[in-house]
């Protein structure tokens, strides 16, 4: 992810705005059968700080991750993409119904530098999201999923869309992309996002009493939301990257000193709240193809 151009940046507003994280809460919808859990932030913080180097040893990682967080047996499968190249991991979340919200962040990660920030930052959340969401009962059901290869070409989520059936993609409500947290306060790739999903993210912040400001990144080659849109699935990208913090990427710098806590913190806190949102508010009939 590189040579971005964002748009202005309204942290004063953010910084106006900031309310302190709860353990937990309710989304806007207001009925407490919508609410969530989050897991303490050391928790969280304690499975990013936990990086190991190697991409087949993050796949092990988050395996291991998943099982920690209760997500075990049929709901938590490999999927293989390429001989000789890690697994993506997938973790379900049994719905009252098999519409599809998918929350995708990538395993892989370039030589330079230890892909904390691009994107175990994305990745190592999930675990947390599954423990997040899995204490109510979900309208959607919820898929998690440590895409692979995303650095060579989007290889994993390409690989998972083309193999759904088209039966099965209609049912997929959104994607909700998570990459390169933590850098900055949490922002989204405004002009890439379905309206909808950006409707209701901007509606969680407001509940919450803080703001998600839009960054675009016009000149950033791809990520792995972009698989699902060639399907004409509703994505939306949530990351932290700005002007002074894409030269991190793909260098020595992407390690743990790149990352403030608070900041990723906050991007957890958000985007938990964001998805029981999503849970409430979305249709769980299939898309019209
Ligand atoms: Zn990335």
């Amino acid at each position: 992810m590189k040579n971005i151009k964002f748009a202005p940046l309204l942290f004063i507003a953010f910084l106006i705005g900031g309310a302190l994280p709860t353990l937990g809460g309710k989304v806007p919808a207001g009925s407490s059968s919508h609410g969530y859990r989050l897991v303490p932030f050391h928790l969280l913080d304690h499975r990013l700080e936990f990086v190991p180097y190697k991409n087949a040893q993050r796949e092990r990682t988050l395996l291991g991750m998943f099982r920690s967080a209760g997500c075990a047996g049929q709901n938590l499968t490999t999927e293989l993409v390429s001989k000789n190249r890690p697994p993506q991991v997938l973790c379900r979340l049994q719905g009252q119904t098999n519409s599809l919200i998918i929350v995708g962040g990538h395993l892989d990660h370039v030589r330079r530098g230890s892909g904390i920030v691009d994107d175990w930052s994305g990745a190592s959340m999930l675990p947390s999201l599954y423990q997040a969401l899995r204490s109510q009962p979900r309208r959607h059901t919820f898929l998690f999923i440590g895409f692979t290869e995303e650095e060579r070409g989007r290889v994993g989520s390409r690989y998972f869309v083309t193999h759904l059936t088209p039966a099965r993609l209609r049912r997929v409500r959104a994607m909700v992309n998570l990459e390169c947290l933590g850098m900055y306060p949490p922002e989204v790739w405004e002009d890439h996002a379905n309206p909808v999903l950006l409707r209701n993210l901007s509606a969680t912040a407001r509940y919450l009493g803080t703001y998600v400001p839009g960054a675009d990144c016009d000149r950033i080659g791809y990520d792995d939301a972009m698989s699902f849109r060639r399907f004409h699935v509703p994505t939306i990208t949530i990351h932290s990257i700005t002007q002074p913090t894409v030269r991190v990427l793909h260098t020595r710098r992407d390690n743990l000193s790149a990352i403030h806590l608070s900041y990723y913190n906050r991007a957890y806190w958000i985007v938990a709240a964001y998805l029981a949102t999503l849970d409430a508010q979305l249709p769980v009939t299939p898309r019209q193809p």
